[in-house]
């Protein structure tokens, strides 16, 4: 779906989640727009990076070929077959995502991710709960994938939001047009800015892109908009920036700016089962942090003008 599209009124959403207290100030309802430009390895949004609505098939759901099979019927390209213990197996190369067997599933086992939304339809669910963000200082935070793959709906849906009076954040990769970052930022009253690494050869292998124009938005976003409340994140993975070189090298970098605020995220799998309902392995493996890493990286951070979340 192009741009053009998607300016006017419609957005590819995947989730929304309301009463997150994570994601930006107070209590927030949370916009989950499809498409990344990146590839992370660890990403726990995988349904995040594709534009496009997908199949999902959570295979323990499946009630099984001999009790139901429906899919199997109705599946004009042939792409659920025979899987083991009676369950339906998901070919993916074959499946053109027409999406005719999710309705045929009683069970939910297939189902879509993504939707084709509003702003009209978003700013609903949004302004819900309107009365929890002005007694907490919260409200919208439009998050991803990327959100300014879809810049347009983002401007409208952030347009909407200000009309109600809503506080309006994004959390963003960095990786995007500067002009589409510069439109949305003016009508900001938050940031939420991931840098991962400073170290562009393994920025590179870790995310599939440089980092380079991340850097380069993050320096002009600093002196564009003076005034912008800036939150720096860095998830901290294993393998990957989890050492206090990594994490020194970030905070000397940040540190040459003036009122910008960092966190640090730790790593969690919990996203790894959607891996496997999408018919994707989970490119990080069972790395996990060791103990007490957090508290180690959290001590790099001293002197504390910089705002630490260890979890
Ligand atoms: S989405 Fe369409 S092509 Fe894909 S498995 Fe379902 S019915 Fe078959
Ligand atoms: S329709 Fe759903 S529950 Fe039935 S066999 Fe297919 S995946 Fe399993």
């Amino acid at each position: 779906m192009s741009d053009a599209n998607l300016a006017g009124q419609n957005g590819i959403v995947f989730n929304i989640q309301r009463y997150s207290v994570h994601d930006g100030a107070g209590i927030r309802t949370v916009v989950f727009l499809k498409g990344c430009p990146l590839r992370c390895r660890w990403c726990s949004n995988p349904e995040s990076q594709e534009r496009a609505p997908e199949l999902a098939y959570n295979k323990k759901k499946c009630l099984g070929r001999t009790l139901c099979g429906s899919c199997q019927a109705v599946c004009p390209h042939g792409a659920l077959t025979d899987g083991e213990n009676d369950k339906i197996a998901c070919r993916r190369a074959h499946c053109q995502r027409c999406f005719s067997c999710v309705a045929d599933c009683p069970s939910t086992a297939l189902h879509i991710l993504g939707k084709t939304m509003t702003v009209a339809e978003v700013m609903k669910v949004v302004a819900t709960d309107s009365a929890f963000y002005f007694r907490s200082g919260g409200g919208l935070t439009i998050s991803g994938g990327e959100p300014l793959m879809q810049s347009g709906f983002v401007t409208a849906l952030l347009r909407e939001a200000k009309r109600h009076r809503i506080d309006v954040t994004i959390e963003t990769c960095g990786y995007a047009d500067w002009a589409a970052l510069a439109e949305v930022a003016g009508q900001l009253n938050r940031i939420i800015f991931d840098i991962k690494s400073l170290d562009a050869a393994k920025h590179r292998f870790y995310t599939g892109a440089s980092n380079a124009l991340i850097l380069d938005n993050f320096m002009k976003l600093r002196e564009t908009f003076p005034g912008l409340d800036i939150l720096i994140r860095t998830p901290v993975i294993p393998g990957f920036n989890d050492s206090p070189d990594e994490i020194h090298a970030i905070r000397d970098f940040i540190g040459r700016f003036a009122r910008v605020r960092y966190e640090l995220l730790p790593y969690h799998r919990l996203g790894q089962p959607k891996y496997t309902f999408l018919g994707r392995d989970y490119p990080l493996g069972d790395r996990l942090l060791p103990e007490g890493k957090m508290a180690e990286l959290s001590a790099v951070l001293q002197p504390p003008q910089f705002t630490t979340t260890t979890g």
